[in-house]
């Protein structure tokens, strides 16, 4: 038998097929090494087939089969010749999605331990053996003990002795490490209300494959999932559930585990390498069946997939950004297809993409108006900060929200203060000069972080330390300009002094469970204000919180991106919907210096209706997404010169396209990216807005031609952030 090979080297020259000598039983999705060139590497069984397409005296053979089970379903296979080609990645690439990364490099294995237990042998203990005397007994007892700590107890010489005698039997038995041990979810079964019975039949009955749930926040969304999920297990199929934020995953876990008990394994980068891999052959073995994670879960490793959940769907994470620069609904499109499987999509504040399909038709749009009992959408208070400026208060809080903060404490209940932008202070200038620091490696100014009293850029990550002095004029005024969350904190602490006061961004957060642990803090009430960035935005329930504050509504208008107003609105309406989820009626203040933007009124009166077909009007009449395509070639080099060298070629092979279908082209410009350098590298972009996406694959191979040496090119369509 012959097999098909796809050697694990992204790269284009290398990206096809390579044919080897096999065993009659080796299966298509199993890992091998093979003989490549003077050594052995990695790679992956796409088919097996009798006979081959080169000389058979010059095939070689597959050195090594890893695995027993193959790694990758068929599926896998299937639709990695799908992505490669969609995403014009090489195979490898696109392999590579569906394995951790540490499975790839064999680094990992499956996590053994010794046990020990009575051997059922006749067998004499001698009198003056105590301790294995002991060791007997405390295995009557429990039937069994693991081989190192009974030898820390009982001595290794006493169990040694006894496996000699063949008294006791030592064996080794696989371990699964368990992630998230101290997820212990109680299972709130509801009756379901008669809106969402309501959804759970039209979910069975409609032959669409997607549907939409648009529901308000506390509609009730989650248990519409969970119901559907058990449906599909019952049936004999597996489910993936997409949750946007890796700190959502936990508390999805705890659900899921308490109804499906161990059916349920998580997939995402913040696990331990070794748990990653187990969770992953839990899910590829068929012991679990449903498959909970970030966007890469959307390659989990099950087979008869029966249902996708991709929870807030709407938000931005669900696209990759790194090649292949993939949607998550696009993969799920095509996972569900093979599978005949459902798909649904769940938002309070759907993307206008989104939401365009199901008012046309089609996709199954089921709408949520109301929360769960009836429970009124909290009221927003908009706190106009022009106003407070002229009163005299140049502080980060209104009058409103401190009043309002005062109430919150006073009875008991907890409040959320969101801001999206972390550190101390945004930037730091000079007063005398006007200088503003700056990372050396990339275009944006420094924050100031008053934790390690350091500068740190919120691109490469690289940090400087704090300015005495202005470097330009030496001057000793510096000043920082726009509060981040741990100057809200420190304000917080001096307004409040009794408050307790947590604080959960990306510094705050380390190891895999930092989330977790914040946020369990917070539900345990050991808080009673939680300040945040975006991660506090999403998904999460907390019953006692009763306000929540919404610092800068504008920062995410004043983006000159046609989605700035959409995410805008969907930010708000998140947020304002952690409020007053059970009990008391909740409060919002949101402060704002615009407040009679049209975005900021349609959030505040829920109008996500006025919303959509406003936003539907714009765009359709300034043509834009999704009534046109923006495709973006960005050019990237260390050296100024090379990337501009190659902007130049790639935009000349671009202008001689455009003079062929001019019909298809609203415009494409080359111009410097918004961010001019970032990580060392220069970056130039070439803009396209189209009608279509007919001439995708004539742009892809463009780009690529820019690919050499120091210059890296890729393309980027409808992106998510137009840095
Ligand atoms: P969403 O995902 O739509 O924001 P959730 O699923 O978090 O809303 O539901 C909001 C709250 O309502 C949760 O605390 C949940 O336990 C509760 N809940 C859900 N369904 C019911 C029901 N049928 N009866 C009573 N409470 C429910
Ligand atoms: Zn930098």
């Amino acid at each position: 038998m012959y097999a098909e090979v796809i050697v694990d080297i992204a790269h284009s020259d290398v990206d096809r097929i390579f044919e080897y000598s096999c065993a009659d039983d080796l299966q298509p999705g199993s890992r091998v090494k093979v003989p490549f060139g003077n050594r052995l590497i990695d790679g992956f069984v796409m088919k097996v087939k009798d006979t081959c397409d080169i000389d058979p005296a010059k095939v070689k053979p597959i050195a090594e089969v890893f695995d027993e089970v193959p790694a990758l379903v068929p599926e896998c296979v299937w639709l990695t010749g799908r992505i490669s080609a969609r995403y014009h990645v090489p195979k490898a690439a696109a392999l590579r999605l569906f394995l951790p990364a540490e499975m790839r490099k064999g680094k990992v294995r499956e996590l053994y331990r010794k046990y020990v237990s009575l051997s059922g042998q006749p067998f004499v203990l001698s009198r003056t053996a105590a301790k294995q005397g002991e060791v007997i007994a405390y295995l009557r007892d429990k039937g069994e003990a693991e081989y190192t700590p009974l030898c820390e107890t009982y001595g290794r010489a006493a169990v040694n002795a006894l496996e000699k005698k063949g008294a006791i039997a030592v064996e080794k038995k696989r371990v699964v490490r368990q992630p998230v041990k101290e997820v212990t979810g109680i299972d709130n079964i509801h009756e379901l209300t008669p809106a969402q019975i309501m959804a759970i039949r039209s979910i069975d009955s409609t032959d669409k494959m997607v549907t939409l749930l648009h529901g308000v926040t506390g509609s009730g969304k989650t248990e519409i999932y969970l119901q559907i999920i058990g449906q599909e297990i019952e049936k004999g199929r597996t489910a993936i559930f997409l949750v946007p934020e890796i700190s959502l995953t936990p508390q999805m876990l705890s659900q899921l585990r308490a109804r499906f008990k161990g059916q349920a394994a998580i997939l995402h980068s913040g696990l331990s390498a070794g748990e990653r891999f187990d969770e992953w052959w839990r899910l590829r073995s068929g012991e679990a069946k449903i498959a909970i994670g970030a966007r890469s879960a959307v390659f989990a490793p099950l087979e008869n997939v029966g249902v996708i959940i991709i929870d807030e769907e709407h938000d931005s994470s669900y696209v990759s950004e790194t090649a292949p620069r993939y949607s998550t609904i696009s993969i799920a499109l095509l996972r569900a297809k093979y599978n005949h499987a459902k798909i649904i999509l769940g938002s309070a504040t759907p993307s206008v993409e989104t939401y365009i399909e199901g008012q046309e038709g089609r996709f199954n749009l089921i709408t949520l108006p109301e929360r769960i009992n009836k429970k009124p959408l909290p009221e927003i208070i908009m706190a106009d900060m022009r106003k407070e400026v002229k009163r005299g208060n140049n502080s980060a809080f209104s009058q409103a929200l401190r009043d309002e903060l005062q109430a919150t404490l006073d009875s008991g209940n907890q409040a959320i203060i969101f801001l999206n932008r972390r550190g101390y202070a945004q930037t730091v200038l000079c007063r005398d000069c006007g200088y503003v620091a700056k990372c050396e490696d990339c275009d944006v100014s420094l924050t100031y972080h008053s934790d390690t009293n350091r500068l740190l850029c919120h691109c490469c990550g690289r940090s400087y330390r704090m300015l005495d002095e202005c470097p330009e004029c030496h001057g000793k005024h510096i000043r920082y300009n726009g509060t981040g969350t741990q100057r809200v904190v420190e304000d917080l602490e001096k307004l409040f002094p009794q408050a307790r006061l947590i604080r959960m961004d990306n510094d705050t957060v380390s190891g895999k469970d930092g989330h977790y642990k914040i946020l369990q803090k917070f539900a345990a009430h050991e808080a009673d204000i939680l300040v945040g960035t975006q991660m506090i935005a999403k998904g999460h329930d907390f019953p006692s919180v009763t306000l929540v504050g919404i610092l800068d509504a504008d920062q995410s208008l004043q983006f000159s991106d046609y989605r700035s107003g959409e995410r805008t609105f969907q930010l708000i309406t998140q947020v304002a919907g952690r409020s007053g989820r059970a009990g008391a009626r909740g409060k919002v203040v949101l402060q704002t210096y615009n407040p009679s933007n049209y975005i900021l009124r349609y959030a505040t009166s829920y109008d996500y209706n006025g919303f959509f077909e406003n936003e539907v009007r714009i765009r359709r009449a300034t043509l834009f997404p999704p009534f046109a395509v923006i495709v973006r070639i960005m050019v990237t080099s260390e050296s100024q010169e090379h990337a501009l060298a190659a902007a130049k070629e790639v935009n000349g092979k671009i202008t001689a396209l455009v003079k062929e279908h001019e019909e298809d082209f609203l415009f494409a410009r080359a111009l410097w990216a918004p961010v001019k350098r970032m990580e060392k590298k220069f970056r130039l972009q070439i803009l396209m807005r189209m009608y279509n996406s007919k001439l995708l694959p004539q742009i892809y191979d463009i780009c690529a031609s820019a690919n050499s040496g120091d210059v890296f090119a890729y393309v980027e369509e409808n992106p998510a952030n137009l840095n």
